[in-house]
């Protein structure tokens, strides 16, 4: 499969283009393809700036759309030598740069530009930042969004009328949302769809125009159309309850196989004791659902070591 709109071969930039308002107003990051697997992000982010650009001087604050993994989109893959998106720690960031580098992996290569590239906006921003990291998964799934439990955080998540998952950020505690979070910005994971799926840019272009406008970036009034965009998202995010907290997590043990059952995809209900995916040294195992719960992320033909997450609605 292949997304219309992107070429592998085509050049890259790390800063794909930033837009600087006359007056000023807070700063939003966008970053597309931390797994380069998931180029649909780069697609919504130049649809964006190229409807951007010629009116940049009437946003108030500044817009800054960049590219994660270089290398992975290049290539196609996730990550080249390590998941890019595991690397945001103060320490792994520390040993990155301390080494020489031709020493150092692809991704910490990735991992220095981009945290150079991001201090460099967070070290000039009025206030906190917000900070949108474009994903997408292997299987199909509705749009969602992951976040720390923080309000701002919230409270964009709620604006996206999506999915919000809660407590991912903590359970894994390396992505680059949790290093923006650590530092005292608001980050938001969003999952636009599967990887190759044509309207998972589209999911990504509706969030980015939604969260420019949320931010105050953008006048809503001046964006004849957010409704739109504000219709298509909430259409394709369907019945899925807006509210969820991640209560399993199945992490695929080193050396060990993996597959999903066919015909699964992400917010389907699951019943405790229903097969959802095989494991072990030879797939010997029968991974079943533990309880009653909604699947989150199931694994198909991807890597790493994330099989399935489980999660429960919030009461309201
Ligand atoms: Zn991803």
């Amino acid at each position: 499969m292949h997304l219309s709109g992107f070429r592998r071969d085509e050049p890259l930039e790390r800063v794909l283009g930033a837009c600087q308002g006359r007056a000023s107003g807070p700063l939003v990051i966008a970053i597309a393809g931390i797994h380069g697997n998931e180029p649909a992000g780069v697609v919504a982010l130049r649809r964006v700036l190229r409807e951007l650009v010629p009116h940049a001087q009437t946003l108030r604050g500044r817009f800054v759309a960049l590219t994660g993994n270089r290398a992975g989109l290049a290539r196609g893959v996730r990550g080249v030598d390590h998941d890019l998106n595991r690397y945001w720690t103060r320490a792994s960031i520390a040993e990155a740069r301390s080494k020489a580098p031709e020493a150092r992996d692809t991704e910490q290569k990735e991992l220095v530009e981009l945290a150079e590239a991001l201090e460099r906006e967070f070290a000039r921003a009025p206030g906190p930042v917000t900070l949108l990291d474009l994903h997408s998964t292997s299987g199909p799934t509705p749009p969602f969004t992951l976040h720390a439990d923080e309000l701002r955080a919230v409270e964009l998540a709620r604006a996206l009328d999506v999915a919000a998952l809660f407590g991912l950020e903590m359970l894994l505690g390396s992505t680059l949302v949790d290093w923006t979070h650590k530092l005292g910005h608001t980050g938001l994971v969003i999952e636009g769809g599967q990887n190759e799926a044509e309207d998972t840019a589209d999911h990504h272009e509706s969030a980015l125009w939604i969260a420019l406008a949320h931010a105050g970036v953008l006048d809503a009034n001046a964006l004849p159309d957010l409704a739109a965009h504000r219709a298509r998202l909430t259409r394709a995010a369907g019945p899925t309850p807006r509210a969820l907290t991640i209560c399993h997590r199945h992490v695929i043990p080193e050396g060990e196989r993996f597959e999903m059952l066919p015909g699964w995809s992400g917010f389907d209900p699951v019943r405790e004791g229903d097969m959802l995916a095989r494991g072990g040294p030879t797939l010997e195992q029968e991974l079943r659902a533990p309880y009653d719960a909604t699947l989150i992320m199931p694994r198909y033909q991807g890597a790493g070591s994330d099989g399935f997450f489980l999660a429960r609605a919030n009461p309201r």
